[in-house]
């Protein structure tokens, strides 16, 4: 049940209709391996930060049994910095800052301890460096879940469509599947992008939810209705991290144990929202994450008579 996360750990600096941050702890691999760790141990993150990242922040991870020996420091350098802008209705948002800094010329080492992972969840990061860390194990992990968004749509379309051929799911949100596909239905779109390469596909639909596309198949997961949410940062990546968490645990890759899967990535990414950054990830329990996964179950079963 050997796990591998790949991808960016930042600084953000967020702004939301409830208020702003200065710099704060984030990046896709922070989300995916916090949110993973509830499920499977050990975490192991390639990534790199500069020499300006937060000591205790990696402190956390390793308390959290999330190893960051894939994780190059440049010393002499920044990390990468993102900022962003979300609209009243939470579910959008616009980009301010996208500073690459040390991801720049990121070069992805895999760690002896790392090889043969069973499980690789490629986060968000430059395409090339995703399919950099494929090429680089030695043997092909069973399950090879990604992530990507729409800035890499808009600079780098040919090498994200070469990576996207390469790997088993793929998560995107819906805008990202309109813009990947040019097609507007997402039935349609989901067509298309599964004839790239992924036999499942993920769409995301923010406070509405989640879809899992599988052949000719479709389930719905709902997201939770929450009275606040107060910042949707990186629950997009705490789901993903809950996904492979969860499917790791259980060392099940069919589709059913997938629609479980897509449960578990729901309820974490629900806890994410609640507070700014990775703040509600930190300490969660085990009977909270069982109380919430089970809202998800009161939530969408009903009983009913055909005639
Ligand atoms: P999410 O809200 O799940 O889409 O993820 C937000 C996280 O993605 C933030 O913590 C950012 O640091 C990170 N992020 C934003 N843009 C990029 C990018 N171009 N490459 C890698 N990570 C990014």
């Amino acid at each position: 049940m050997s796990l591998v996360v790949v991808g960016s750990m930042a600084f953000d600096a967020l702004e939301t209709p409830f208020g702003k941050t200065d710099k704060i702890v984030g990046g896709a691999a922070t989300y995916i391996s916090l949110s993973a760790s509830y499920f499977v141990k050990p975490v192991n993150v390639v990534s790199v930060v500069g020499g300006d990242f937060d000591q205790d922040h990696i402190s956390l991870m390793h308390n959290r049994n999330i190893s960051t020996e894939g994780v190059q420091v440049k010393e002499n350098e920044k990390s990468f910095f993102w900022s962003g802008r979300y609209f009243n209705d939470m579910n959008s948002r616009e980009t301010l800052v996208t500073e690459l800094n040390v991801l720049g010329d990121f070069d992805p080492i895999i760690p002896e301890a790392y090889q043969n992972c069973e499980y690789l969840m490629l986060g968000n990061l430059a395409p090339q460096v995703q399919r950099t860390v494929l090429e680089r194990l030695t043997n092909r992990p069973k399950l090879i879940v990604m992530d990507t968004m729409n800035f890499w749509m808009d600079i780098a379309m040919e090498e994200l469509q070469k990576t996207i051929g390469m790997v088993d799911v793929l998560s995107i949100n819906d805008e990202e599947a309109r813009q990947l596909s040019g097609e507007y239905s997402l039935v349609k779109a989901a067509r298309k992008i599964m004839a790239m390469g992924p036999k499942f596909l993920i769409i995301k639909k923010g406070e509405h939810g989640a879809l899992l596309f599988h052949d000719d198949k479709v389930f719905f997961a709902p997201a939770l209705p929450l009275e606040e949410v107060f910042d949707p940062t990186g629950a997009g990546d705490t789901f993903a991290g809950g996904f492979i968490g969860y499917i790791a645990a259980t060392g099940d890759t069919s589709f059913e144990n997938m629609k479980r899967a897509i449960i578990h990535g729901s309820a974490m990414a629900s806890f994410c929202v609640e507070k700014f950054g990775t703040e509600r990830l930190k300490s969660l329990g085990q009977q909270e994450i069982d109380n919430r996964v089970q809202q998800f179950v009161s939530l969408v079963a009903f009983d009913t008579v055909l005639s």
